[in-house]
């Protein structure tokens, strides 16, 4: 993956990159952060997709951090995604339904923002 621009502007910042191998690319692309492939280390967060052709993809982000990259690093982007939050708000056939918090086997924050479930 390649950094074909990198703008910073009043109000954001926009990035667009190009997909080396685009059929290993698989929705949803975003959020997600843009990673040196050796060492998974992160390098920027990329919050919202902007454009998307089928070799580039342009996303904005309020991230504004140096980008700290060497002419041979190989980049990926790693999804925030899990599968399991993926399947929460994919499938369309799971019935919901409010019960009493009870604090043995239930989970007190959300599954997809992490949010404490007592915060309004
Ligand atoms: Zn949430």
């Amino acid at each position: 993956m390649e950094v074909l621009t990198d703008e910073r502007k009043a109000g954001g910042r926009r990035i667009t990159l190009r997909l080396l191998e685009p059929e290993r690319t698989l929705p949803p692309l975003a959020p997600a952060s843009l990673v040196r492939l050796a060492g998974s280390e992160t390098l920027l967060e990329l919050h919202r997709l902007n454009d998307m052709t089928p070799w580039d993809v342009t996303f904005e982000t309020s991230d504004d951090r140096d980008l700290q990259t060497e002419p041979d690093d190989r980049l990926g982007l790693q999804s925030w995604w899990t599968p399991d939050a993926l399947e929460l708000v994919t499938d369309m056939g799971r019935r919901w339904r409010e019960v009493p918090f009870d604090d043995h086997t239930m989970i007190d924050y959300c599954p997809l923002c992490y949010r404490d479930l007592r915060e309004p």
